[in-house]
Parts: C-alpha cells; sequence; structure tokens
C-alpha cells in the first residue's frame, strides 16, 4: 500500500516549542526574581561569621537559623539549629557591636509562572511524552506502518499487499500437488472472467482452506495464486492477528476486509488461521479467550457480509483442520477444502526437479530412484535434501551435484548428519552391525516386506548408530496385515541379533520397540486387525497432519485388554524372526562381517552375498 498522507512532524516537536515558548515568557515578565539559592553552612562557621561580623541580618526559626551576609551580593545562609543557650546572648552583642538586624530574610520564591509551570506543566509534559514514545515503539514491535500518524494505527491489519509481479511464484513452480492446483486455478479464473460465471449464475465460494501437513506447500500454492491472479493479494498470518489487547485483534480484521472491499477484485489470504480460528469452548476460564473469540467472531462476521460477485475471495491455509471452529467451515464461508497432501513418488520426483534446476547438476541424475528413498518427504524436505546436496558439492569443491550428493542428502535430511567424531569401540561397532543386518535379514527373509536399499554404521547426529534404510518398489497405499506384522518383526530383527549373538542386549532397540509398539497398537485399535475387537475404534487420532496423537477411546478393561494383546503380537513377531535368524545363523555372521568391514552396504551387495551358497558358521571374532 502506497502511504499518501504527508509526513507528519512528531508531535513531540509541538510539546517541545511550547515549552520552550513558556519559558521564554517567564523570564520576560519576571526578570530579576530569580536569585542565588541557599548556602548551607555549618553551625561553627555561622558563628564564626557572626563573630566576624559579617551577618547582616538573621532570622532564627525553629530548626533553622536564616541570614544574609553584608557582601556586596548578598548570599542568603541556612544553618541547622544547634542546643545553644547562649545563641540570644550572641545575637545581641553582634547586634550592639555592628548593626546586626533581626528580621525577615526574604527567602525569594520563584516567580509565580516558573513554579506553575515545573510543578503543573513540566510533570504533565514528560507524562504525555513517554506515552507517546511508548506507544510508538509499540506500533513499531507490530510492525505498523505510518498511515494517519502513529496514534492511529492502533488495530490497522498489517497484510502484505502482493502486487502480481512482486511474488514472481507460479503454479509452475509447485510441483504435484494437481488437484489443489485445479482448484486455485478456477478460483483465479473467476476473478478474471467474473461474466463467464455470472452469466450461467454459478456462485465460487467465499473461501478456501488448503489443508494439509507442514511443508507441503499450502504457503506456495497461495503465493502461486497470487502470482497467477491478476488482481491485488492480501497476505496475513493469523498470529498477526493476535494482539495484546481485547478487541484489536478484530479491529484489524476489519480493516483487512475493508481494504479488501476497496481493492475488489482481490484475494485475501490468511496463513496459520488455526491460531485465531480454533474451537471456542465456553469455559475458557478466568480472563478468558476474549481477544481470539472477539477475534473469530469479527472473522465470521465479514466473512458473512462478502459477497462473492464482488470479487473478494478468502483463502486461508491450516495444518490442524481438526481443530478449526465449526463455524469456520460451514456452508457460506470456507466451503471448499483444498487437500494439499504430502507428495506421492511422481510427485517427490517433480518436486526434486523443480528445485534441482535451481542448482547446477549433473545431466544424469536418477531422481526416480532418489524420490523413492524419500519417501514419506514434505515438499519442504525434498527441497532441503536439493539444497544439502548443493551444499555437499561446494564442500567437497565440485561444481556440480552429482548422484551421490543426493543420496548423501537424503539421509542427512531423514537422519542427521554422519557424525564425524563419533568413536565407536569395536565391540560395539560389531553390536551395531550385527543389529543392523538382524534389522536386514530379517527383512528380506520374508516375502512381504520392502527391499533392503542400504545397511549403515556410521553414527548420525540424530543418535541413531546405524540404519537399515528399505525402499518400496512404488507408492503404497494400503497395507495388509502380513505386511504389519512382517514390519513389526523386521523392527524386532535387531534387537534378536544382538541378543542371539551376544547373549545380552543393549539401549540400542529403544527406537524399534517404539515403532514396533505404535504399530502394533495401531493394528489393534485402529486397524481393526484382530478376532478379538474386531472392527471397532478403540483409538482416536488427532492432529493428522502432524504426526497423529493416538488417544484411546475405550473403558479402561479395554484398555487393559489391547495392552496385553500388544505385547502378545510383539512378542510373536519377535518369536518369527527369532525363529528366522537362527535358521539362518551363517548368513547372519557373514552378512555382519561384511557391514563391520565395510560400514556402508548397498542393497545390491546385500543381495548378492545373500544369493550366494550358504557359507559354513562362524562365530564373531570381535
Ligand atoms: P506449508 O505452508 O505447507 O507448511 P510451504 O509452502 O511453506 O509449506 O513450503 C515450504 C517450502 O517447501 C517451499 O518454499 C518450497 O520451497 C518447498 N515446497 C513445498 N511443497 C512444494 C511443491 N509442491 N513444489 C515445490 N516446492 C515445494
Ligand atoms: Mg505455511
Ligand atoms: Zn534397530
Amino acid at each position: 500500500m502506497k502511504e499518501v498522507n504527508p509526513p507528519k512532524k512528531p508531535i513531540i516537536f509541538y510539546y517541545l516549542l511550547a515549552l520552550v515558548a513558556l519559558l521564554l515568557l517567564n523570564a520576560f515578565l519576571f526578570p530579576s526574581l530569580t536569585r542565588g539559592t541557599i548556602k548551607e553552612v555549618n553551625y561553627s562557621e555561622f558563628l564564626q561569621m557572626l563573630r566576624d561580623g559579617q551577618v547582616q541580618e538573621v532570622q532564627v526559626e525553629q530548626d533553622v537559623i536564616l541570614f544574609v551576609d553584608n557582601a556586596e551580593q548578598p548570599q542568603i545562609y541556612e544553618v541547622g539549629r544547634m542546643e545553644d543557650p547562649e545563641l540570644v546572648d550572641r545575637l545581641e552583642e553582634a547586634k550592639s557591636q555592628y548593626g546586626l538586624e533581626y528580621g525577615q530574610v526574604v527567602v525569594e520564591e520563584m516567580s509565580p509562572l516558573m513554579s506553575f509551570l515545573l510543578t503543573w506543566v513540566l510533570p504533565i509534559v514528560v507524562m504525555v511524552l513517554l506515552g507517546q514514545l511508548l506507544t510508538r515503539l509499540m506500533l513499531k514491535k507490530m510492525g505498523t506502518g505510518g498511515v494517519g500518524g502513529p496514534a492511529m494505527t492502533f488495530g490497522k491489519s498489517n497484510a502484505k499487499v502482493y502486487v502480481p509481479s512482486t511474488t514472481g511464484i507460479k503454479f509452475a513452480d509447485v510441483a504435484g500437488e494437481d488437484e489443489a492446483k485445479e482448484i486455485l486455478t478456477e478460483i483465479v479464473d473467476f476473478l478474471h472472467n467474473p461474466q463467464k460465471y455470472n452469466s450461467i449464475g454459478a456462485k465460487l465460494p467465499k473461501g478456501a482452506l488448503l489443508v494439509g501437513p507442514p511443508g507441503t506447500g499450502k504457503t506456495l500454492l497461495a503465493k502461486a495464486v497470487a502470482g497467477e491472479a491478476n488482481v491485488p493479494f492480501f497476505s496475513i498470518s493469523g498470529s498477526e492477528f493476535v494482539e495484546m489487547f481485547v478487541g484489536m485483534g478484530a479491529a484489524k480484521v476489519r480493516d483487512l476486509f475493508k481494504q479488501a472491499a476497496e481493492q475488489a477484485p482481490c484475494i485475501v489470504f490468511i496463513d496459520e488461521i488455526d491460531t485465531i480460528g480454533k474451537k471456542r469452548d465456553g469455559a475458557s476460564g478466568i480472563g478468558g479467550n476474549d481477544e481470539r473469540e472477539q477475534t473469530l467472531n469479527q472473522l465470521l462476521t465479514e466473512m458473512d457480509g462478502f459477497d462473492t460477485t464482488k470479487g473478494v475471495i478468502i483463502l486461508a491455509a491450516t495444518n490442524r483442520p481438526e481443530s478449526l471452529d465449526p463455524a469456520l467451515l460451514r456452508p457460506g464461508r470456507f466451503d471448499r477444502r483444498v487437500p494439499v497432501e504430502l507428495p506421492d513418488l511422481k510427485g517427490r520426483e517433480d518436486i526434486l526437479r523443480v528445485h534441482a534446476a535451481k542448482v547446477r547438476h549433473a545431466p544424469n541424475l536418477d531422481f526416480s530412484a532418489i524420490a523413492r528413498a524419500a519417501a514419506g518427504a514434505s515438499g519442504a524436505e525434498l527441497a532441503n535434501i536439493v539444497n544439502e546436496a548443493a551444499l555437499r558439492a561446494v564442500r567437497q569443491g565440485r561444481s556440480e551435484v552429482i548422484q551421490s550428493d543426493m543420496e548423501e542428502s537424503v539421509e542427512v535430511v531423514i537422519a542427521g548428519y554422519q557424525k564425524k567424531n563419533q568413536i565407536l569401540s569395536d565391540k560395539e561397532k560389531l553390536i551395531v552391525a550385527y543389529h543392523e543386518t538382524g534389522h536386514a535379514l530379517v527383512a528380506a527373509l520374508q516375502s512381504h516386506s520392502a527391499p533392503v536399499h542400504k545397511i549403515t554404521i556410521i553414527p548420525r547426529t540424530s543418535g541413531a548408530l546405524g540404519y537399515t534404510m528399505q525402499v518400496d518398489e512404488g507408492d503404497h497405499y494400503l497395507m495388509s496385515k502380513e505386511e504389519l506384522e512382517n514390519r513389526i518383526s523386521t523392527l524386532t530383527g535387531g534387537r534378536v541379533a544382538e541378543d542371539l549373538v551376544f547373549h545380552s542386549i543393549t539401549t540400542g532397540a529403544s527406537n524399534d520397540i517404539e515403532q514396533a509398539t505404535k504399530l502394533a497398537r495401531a493394528m489393534l485399535a485402529q486397524y481393526g486387525m484382530s478376532e478379538e475387537f474386531g472392527m471397532v475404534a478403540l483409538q482416536t487420532q488427532s492432529n493428522l497432519y502432524l504426526g497423529g496423537d493416538a488417544s484411546l477411546a475405550c473403558s479402561p478393561e479395554t484398555a487393559t485388554e489391547i495392552d496385553r494383546r500388544v505385547i502378545e503380537l510383539v512378542r510373536r513377531q519377535y518369536d518369527k524372526a527369532q525363529n528366522l535368524l537362527r535358521e539362518n545363523m551363517p548368513r547372519l555372521h557373514q552378512l555382519a562381517k561384511f557391514l563391520y568391514e565395510k560400514e556402508t552396504i548397498t542393497g545390491e551387495e546385500f543381495m548378492e552375498i545373500l544369493n550366494q551358497p550358504v557359507p559354513k558358521l562362524q562365530a564373531p571374532e570381535a
């Protein structure tokens, strides 16, 4: 937004001007009334002066004695009274000797105007100035611009307006997410050719809500809409509405929509809308959440007051749709939901390509392989993977990114950096080698599990001492019960190998245990994969896009029963893994030894060894 008001002189300027004027007036009206201040002396000095005949006039008060000397420019002195029985005699003596006068020492008062200024005007001026200063600081903190003078900008929205050319992001920059792009393209089209829609009587939704996990490109999509549409684009984050004072957030919402109405056709984008759009809960406790509720209410009111034919479209993004107030989602408000999901294999590959286009890379990069290795990564993580790869290329003094950079950076993003200086003892390294081989071998010996892609025992900054990467051939949307069970037994494989070979167990399996338990619990309580419970939902999922918190929704007895079954299920899979490894001990030793020496082995190497004839049984050497 252009600032149109001419720059105003700060208010402080006028106060200072008035103050100076008053001071001048004072000096002009009462030119001679100010005199030196009272000088304090001690009692002996006073007596000395009295004896020397320097005191001209004296006035004895209850606590002090005031006196004036006989200098050319008389000076008023003050001295504290002492217990002095001879004081009267001394004064009488001085009176008779050199004509000391008893009298009224006129301590000159300040000029009346001056004292008025000092006691009344000055404090007020100081207070007002302080207030002004604080207000200004606060406004600056809130990032509010100076439109209309600083004191009037409370409650102004700080929405940034994008003029079409400034974002430069187009739909082409957003890879994958075809469904979302389709819906948004329609909205852009509507803003450009409203008559096409109006002539049929089609009404576009007032608002579209982009929902999906973090980093999937919601904000990016909204910016692309801004880049594609030739209309003003107001962008504000939900948290910017959250204010210190009740009512200010609401005022900001009002202002935002007023500006939008003036500039229609236009798009208003509210990012992270869950910050203001959370469910209102009647009892919000002492003090309540009045501010947030008022802001939300205002938003609802504004959305109702809009008529899409005017051409204001509201976009919002969130990664916790389930926590939004239902009122926001009812028809007529954000009635269109645009799912922005984690990319699939093809999507991941496209996103990698989009970002790789921005770095110099070898022409023969196998994007498909990288995309496959980065299963589950979000767009933001994929962008990060490309960037890490570029950094690695620079670190190694190369001028372009090659395949191994990309592969290493997938691991960096997923598992953290390689820890360069972590020293594992040989014994520990051997244990880790057996642990990881255990995972890989159990996976390979079962029919329904993803092929092993890589095994490594190089410690990572994330704390993992090693890991086994399994990569699915394609995308997987359904998991069968067998696959899940095999996954659990693969997870137990690490611990099983440790136990079988070393007859002692380590802390290295904690992550495996957590994952296995989660899976087992989900199988029983969520996927209905047990005889006992059947298709009954025993646990609810919330925050689906943020990792998913599962909470039990069943009676305590059932919960106990679930716990029992979970333990049983995991134990069964543990036994299965144990049998598999026991039957293949020679393989386990062979592979673990190979891994121990090489530290990292690829899926191909792994399979090659697995396809060789079974070796003789060898025991671990360390
Ligand atoms: P969200 O708002 O969903 O949390 P962002 O839109 O902020 O995620 O995405 C963060 C970054 O991730 C983007 O700036 C972009 O670099 C990258 N990114 C995410 N999704 C995509 C995608 N579909 N195509 C290209 N880049 C993407
Ligand atoms: Mg975002
Ligand atoms: Zn493990």
